[in-house]
């Protein structure tokens, strides 16, 4: 099947740079590793990716690891994500954590990565380190000084009710929400879309499968408002790149807009 060349960036990864960062769930059959993971990309003609480094409780169990506090938990990640963008050489684009429970070292973090050159937040995956409300004070206060800086805010998708107020409140604030879902949670993504023109949509994980999911979303919102993305090391990202590549209910130029042109505009690359 003829296509069309497109510059990809993939939005939502989780690059690691040895076992303890790799949240593939099968692991033992991939053979991955730093290198893999650009070869990987490569292959399938993604030319970026984005996103945050995770330390699954698992891992730091089998690693028999011990932090002070959840949030040199979070440093460490942060850290290992610059150390990555280093090594990486332009191919990562680093997203880095904040904490609701730490609000002064996440402000703190948000002054030291802007200077640092990243305006990128997450993905946030509040489940993984311990937390749960988008829509508290702290939490809100965080986001505050991240819209001074005009940062872009990539965050798990969770508590419905949470989202809507947290974009409410933040209007000004770039949000990238991931996965749109199921039905229900897609619609629910497609309404806060309403809230706010600053709210974009990855397709990484859960709902791209769903045939028509893309076009309906494109048809309400314009391919302006959604982002390419798979979730890797979780989902195979090839999966992702033909879900969007091969969907002949969508246009080159909206391809060019998902796969890259969005991205690149919000993140100011
Ligand atoms: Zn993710």
């Amino acid at each position: 099947m003829e296509h069309k060349t497109f510059n990809i960036i993939d939005f939502h990864t989780h690059p690691f740079m040895d076992e303890f960062n790799n949240i593939c769930s099968h692991t033992a059959y991939c053979n991955m590793s730093a290198d893999s993971t650009k070869k990987t990309f490569d292959g399938l003609g993604v030319s970026r990716i984005c996103g945050s480094v995770l330390s699954t409780a698992s891992k730091i169990a089998a690693a028999e690891r011990t932090y002070s506090s959840v949030w040199e938990r979070i440093s460490t990640d942060n850290e290992t994500a610059l150390k990555l963008r280093d090594y990486y050489c332009g191919f990562y684009i680093p997203g880095f954590h904040v904490h609701p429970e730490h609000v002064e070292e996440s402000i703190a973090e948000i002054h030291r990565m802007h200077a640092l050159g990243v305006n990128l937040i997450g993905e946030l995956c509040p489940y993984i380190y311990g937390w749960k409300d988008y829509s508290c004070d702290a939490f809100s206060a965080i986001l505050d000084e991240a819209e001074k800086f005009g940062m872009v805010v990539s965050f798990h998708s969770m508590g419905e009710e949470e989202m809507d107020k947290m974009v409410q409140d933040h209007p000004n604030l770039t949000f990238v929400a991931a996965h749109p879902g199921e039905y229900n949670a897609f619609m629910r993504h497609m309404a806060r879309m309403k809230m706010s023109e600053n709210y974009y949509l990855d397709l990484s994980g859960y709902g791209i499968f769903r045939h028509g999911m893309l076009r309906h979303a494109i048809d309400e919102f314009g391919a302006e408002r959604f982002l390419f993305g798979s979730d890797y090391p979780t989902c195979n990202p090839a999966m992702y790149l033909g879900g969007v590549l091969l969907d002949d209910l969508i246009t080159d130029e909206e391809k060019e807009m998902v796969f890259s042109e969005n991205a690149k505009r919000i993140l100011k690359l």
